[in-house]
């Protein structure tokens, strides 16, 4: 068997999932809603499946269906600030699972390196090393979770990297890359001639005061990002599958060829459902940001009445809680007792900082209220 598919290991966010499963526990580690996505979006689904149409139920174009490409480009082009043309410049893609593989595949040569800052989510490794490449990590300090320039710079310095991965809103941490570090990670990109391969999940999910800047709308900046992204987070449809590449021409020539090969394409009626969703006005939006935003602070609060340490994230639906006080060695056995005693689903951090750091758990807080409640009750008897 190849020598790739042992350098890293299964990941440990889904195997949080089957244990908290196993253990019947509340179950905050991976990262999916419990609850419903937009009534009017499944109302599209159930009209496409009573049509017989062989739009609806055959290979869609490629690289997406027009009419998903037609309204996800007037939407991005809307939020991006960018004109984003749909069909010069979208790829969708199953997930921006598949988008980041993609983008990795398309821009890297074997034995080219990535940097990767760290924390990260746990694909981002796994991504460069299928793709070939060699990552290199760069670390994001707690607590503030900010970065070094010149440990940055160093990084692209040393190592002349082909492109540099960009989580932001940040998966776990929760960080929202202000505009200067932005401007700063740009201009490195410019100077050492590198990509940035964007992960911009949690675009909808920036809590005021902080803003979502997207890199490809920096000056200079479109031409070298790959914007992936999806539908999963913000419409609550993790299962669908369904996410996409925003990039220049030339370059999305080349992940179309990487997609068609990958996968051919994304399931066609659920491409045809989701086009009324991205056309959804501003108060979606909102609605979803309001929701999210009564969940952290629900469940922060929770936490705090318990005593129990955590970061507030300024993005995404992650929660890092400081397990110092406990005594564990190691952050996977406290995470396998929690689910199996607590009988509460976390994931450890060790999954994914790339320093040896073992006294964080990560929880997400995108589920029901009755759930989190559930979820604090079970952590009282940490006390
Ligand atoms: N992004 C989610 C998380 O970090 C889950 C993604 C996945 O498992 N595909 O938990």
């Amino acid at each position: 068997l190849s020598d790739r598919t042992a350098s890293f290991t299964d990941s440990v966010i889904r195997r949080m999932t089957r244990i908290s499963l196993r253990y019947d526990a509340v179950n905050l580690s991976q990262g999916f809603p419990d609850f419903d996505p937009p009534a009017k979006l499944l109302k599209s689904l159930e009209e496409i499946s009573k049509d017989p149409s062989p739009r609806y139920h055959q290979y869609s174009i490629t690289w997406g269906a027009q009419a998903m490409r037609q309204a996800l480009a007037e939407k991005q082009s809307r939020y991006m600030g960018i004109p984003v043309d749909p069909d010069e410049n979208i790829v969708v893609t199953c997930g921006s699972t598949e988008a980041m593989m993609a983008a990795m595949m398309t821009v890297t040569n074997p034995g080219d390196k990535v940097v990767i800052f760290s924390p990260f989510y746990e694909n981002y490794g796994a991504d460069t090393i299928l793709s070939g490449a060699k990552p290199v990590y760069v670390p994001l300090n707690p607590p503030q979770f900010d970065f070094d320039r010149k440990v940055l710079e160093r990084a692209f310095c040393e190592n002349r990297p082909k492109a540099i991965v960009l989580c932001n809103p940040s998966n776990p941490c929760g960080k929202v890359f202000t505009r200067e570090e932005l401007d700063f990670i740009a201009s490195l990109c410019k100077k050492y001639d590198a990509y940035c391969i964007t992960d911009e999940v949690y675009e909808h999910i920036v809590y005021a005061p902080c803003r979502h800047t997207y890199m490809a709308s920096l000056p200079g900046m479109f031409e070298r990002t790959i914007s992936c992204s999806s539908l999963s987070k913000t419409y609550a449809i993790t299962g669908w599958r369904l996410g996409y590449t925003i990039a220049a021409p030339q370059i999305t020539e080349r992940i179309k060829k990487v997609h068609d090969f990958l996968t051919v394409g994304a399931a066609a009626p659920l491409q045809e459902a989701v086009a009324c969703a991205l056309r959804f006005d501003q108060s979606y939006y909102d609605e979803v940001l309001a929701l999210y935003t009564h969940k952290r602070d629900l469940f922060c609060k929770g936490l705090d009445e318990l005593g129990l340490v955590h970061n507030t994230p300024e993005g995404a639906y992650y929660v890092l809680m400081d397990i110092s006080e406990f005594g564990y060695s190691s952050d996977l056995e406290f995470c396998e007792d929690l689910a199996r005693l607590v009988k509460v689903g976390a994931v450890p951090g060790s999954s994914f900082f790339r320093e040896p750091v073992n006294h964080l758990i990560r929880f997400h807080f995108a589920k029901k209220d009755e759930t989190l409640l559930a979820a604090l009750e079970n952590l009282k008897s940490l006390r």
